[in-house]
C-alpha cells in the first residue's frame, strides 16, 4: 500500500461497503442477510468507535455511511505508538524467573533510571501491547515498585531531592510568561519567549521533514537525519524560553519538552541502524535492505552531566523457540 502511494497511485481507499456486502452474500436468505448486514454494520460501527474514534468522526465529518462508499486513507505506521509499534519504549528489567540475564538486572519492570518503573505502551521490547496486557503489567510494575520503596526508602528519603528547586523548574514557563508578556501588544509574538504551540509545530516539522516523516513517504538518510539533530539542538535550546499563560499551557511546555527527547532518541537510534525498516517502518535511502545483523534492539542513553549519548546493541533472543 505505502508502495503504490510512492508510485503515485494513491489515494487509498478503504472500501467498507464492499467488505460488509461480501460478507453478508453468504447467507442466501434475503431476510436473514438483510438482519446480518445491520449486524455487521453495528459490530463496525462499535469497533471504529472502540478503537479508531477519529476515523468515526471523519465519516460523519465527510458525510460518508461506510456501507455505501468507501473512504480515503492514510499509511501511517511510523508514529510513536508504543503498543503498535517497532518495539518502542523504556528498557526495563525482566522478572525474576526470566531466563536469559541480559533481560534482568534487578527490580521487575524497573528502567535502567533507579526508581523508574514502566509497564503497557511504557515498556519496551514488545511490538504489539494490547489493554490486558498493559493492566496485568501495570499491576505488576506497582507491586515491584512498592518493594522497591519499602526495601530501598531509607536511603531513597536521604536522597531525597530539593522540592522547592523542582517546584520552580515545573512552573519555570509560567514566570516567563509572566514576566515578559507585557513586552509585545501580540502575545503570540514576543523575542523573549516561545509558546508551546510554536514549539509543536517546528517539533512536528523537523520530524517530518528529516525523520522520514509522513510527507517525505516515510524516508530519510544520514545526512537528513544529521541535519534533522543539528536541528533539535536549536530547539532544544529555546525549550529553555518556552512560556505558559496558564496551567493547561504549561503542561503542554512540558509535553513538548518530553516529545523532544522522545524525538531525538528516534532519530539517534534510526541513524545508529545502519539498515531499512520497511515496509512499514521507514526507509533509509543510504542503506536501502533491512539487515540480519540489525536484528537486534536497539537501546539509547543519555548522560545529562555530561550531555552526550550512548547508543547499544541488545541481543534478541528468542523466549518461546
Ligand atoms: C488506534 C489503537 C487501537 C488499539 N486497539 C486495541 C485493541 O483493539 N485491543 C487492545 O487490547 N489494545 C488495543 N490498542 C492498544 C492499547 O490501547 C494500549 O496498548 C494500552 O492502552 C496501553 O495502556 P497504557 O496504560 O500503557 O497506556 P495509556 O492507555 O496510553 O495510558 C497512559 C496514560 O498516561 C497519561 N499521561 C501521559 N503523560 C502524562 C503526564 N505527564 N502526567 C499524567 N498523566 C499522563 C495519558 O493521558 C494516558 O491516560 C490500541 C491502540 C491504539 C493506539
Amino acid at each position: 500500500m505505502m508502495l503504490d502511494v510512492d508510485e503515485g497511485k494513491g489515494p487509498i481507499f478503504m472500501q467498507t461497503a464492499e467488505a460488509i456486502e461480501n460478507l453478508s452474500t453468504a447467507e442466501p436468505d434475503e431476510k436473514k442477510r438483510k438482519r446480518k448486514l445491520k449486524e455487521l454494520e453495528s459490530e463496525a460501527w462499535e469497533d471504529f468507535l472502540d478503537m479508531t474514534i477519529s476515523q468515526a468522526i471523519l465519516w460523519a465529518a465527510t458525510n460518508v455511511a461506510p456501507d455505501e462508499k468507501p473512504s480515503e486513507i492514510a499509511a501511517a505506521e511510523p508514529y510513536f505508538i508504543g503498543s503498535h509499534s517497532g518495539a518502542s519504549g523504556a528498557w526495563v528489567s525482566g522478572p525474576e524467573d526470566m531466563a536469559p540475564e541480559e533481560y534482568k538486572w534487578g527490580y521487575c519492570n524497573m528502567a535502567t533510571t533507579a526508581g523508574v518503573f514502566c509497564a503497557g505502551d511504557a515498556s519496551g521490547a514488545s511490538s504489539h501491547k494490547f489493554s490486558s496486557g498493559s493492566h496485568a503489567e501495570g499491576r505488576i510494575a506497582a507491586k515491584s515498585a512498592v518493594r522497591y520503596i519499602v526495601e530501598q526508602g531509607a536511603a531513597l528519603t536521604e536522597a531525597s531531592p530539593d522540592v522547592e528547586q523542582l517546584k520552580a523548574q515545573v512552573l519555570a514557563p509560567v514566570a516567563l510568561f509572566d514576566e515578559f508578556s507585557g513586552k509585545s501588544t501580540d502575545p503570540d509574538i514576543n523575542p523573549e519567549y516561545i509558546r508551546p504551540k510554536q514549539f509543536m509545530f517546528r517539533l512536528q516539522k523537523i520530524m517530518d521533514e528529516y525523520a522520514g516523516g509522513v510527507s517525505s513517504a516515510f524516508k530519510t538518510s544520514a545526512t537528513l537525519l544529521e541535519k534533522g539533530l543539528s536541528l533539535l539542538d536549536f530547539l532544544r535550546e529555546d525549550s529553555k524560553k518556552l512560556a505558559a499563560e496558564d496551567l493547561h499551557e504549561l503542561m503542554r511546555c512540558w509535553e513538548n519538552i518530553h516529545r523532544m527527547w522522545q524525538a531525538e532518541a528516534h532519530v539517534r537510534s534510526i541513524l545508529f541502524r545502519q539498515e531499512t525498516r520497511w515496509p512499514g517502518y521507514y526507509f533509509r535511502t543510504d542503506q536501502p535492505k533491512m539487515q540480519d545483523d540489525w536484528k537486534v534492539f536497539v537501546n539509547c542513553k543519555y548522560d545529562p552531566g555530561k550531555g552526550t549519548w550512548e547508543m547499544i546493541k541488545r541481543p534478541i533472543i528468542e523466549l518461546v523457540p
